[in-house]
């Protein structure tokens, strides 16, 4: 099967190519097929919206197969934030490291330090819509450590790690990571569409 990323995020999109390995998918990335490069709007209020709006958009675009991935770290203590607003939490133009110093910086005086990353994949083909869900759990530390993996990685240790996702080889983020769990969810869903 060929399927389009709908993503612009080469760390993200590596990740799901390794992950997915090369045997029953040949994965494209949207700048491979696409003769202009486009940045879809996330106008979503939750990460299956995003997704959704992702995928069905490309595939408007290229008809082809997309698969899209909108994930969100969710801290327990901020009620869930940043949750869907984790691109942009220090500002609508804000950069990975403005976004992980605003975190650290509201987690200053939280003991209770508990967080997740949410992943949600949805896949378009025209026929089919399919979304798939992965969670990694972990908590937030108070300084950023590791200079591997992207976004919030530096400042989150999975449970019963004592390396953050940024002190990891990329191999060991994948074995765990919320991604992970998402895309062995959508192959299963797959497999009913064989
Ligand atoms: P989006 O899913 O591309 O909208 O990403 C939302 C935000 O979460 C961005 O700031 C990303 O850098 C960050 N992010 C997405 N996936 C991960 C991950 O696997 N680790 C750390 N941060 C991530």
């Amino acid at each position: 099967m060929n399927i389009v990323l709908a993503t612009n995020n080469k760390h993200k999109a590596d990740e799901i190519i390794k992950i997915m390995g090369i045997e029953d998918y040949r994965i494209y990335l949207q700048n491979e097929v696409l003769e202009f490069p486009i940045e879809i709007e996330e106008t979503g209020n939750t990460l299956e919206e995003n997704a959704f709006i992702k995928a069905i958009t490309l595939y408007n675009i290229i008809g082809m197969p997309t698969l899209a991935d909108d994930t969100g770290l969710e801290i327990d203590i901020l009620n869930g934030a940043p949750g869907v607003y984790s691109a942009r939490y220090s500002g609508d133009n804000a950069n990975d490291s403005e976004n992980r110093a605003k975190i650290l910086d509201e987690m200053k005086i939280q003991s209770v330090r508990t967080a997740q990353f949410r992943s949600v994949l949805c896949f378009h083909d025209g026929v089919r819509t399919l979304f798939a869900e992965g969670i990694c759990k972990g908590e937030i530390i108070s300084t950023e450590r590791g200079l591997g993996g992207f976004g919030y990685d530096s400042i989150f240790l999975p449970l019963g790690k004592s390396v953050t996702f940024a002190e990891m080889t990329p191999d060991a983020k994948n074995e765990i990571s919320h991604r992970r769990k998402a895309l062995n969810e959508m192959r299963i869903i797959f497999e009913k569409y064989r």
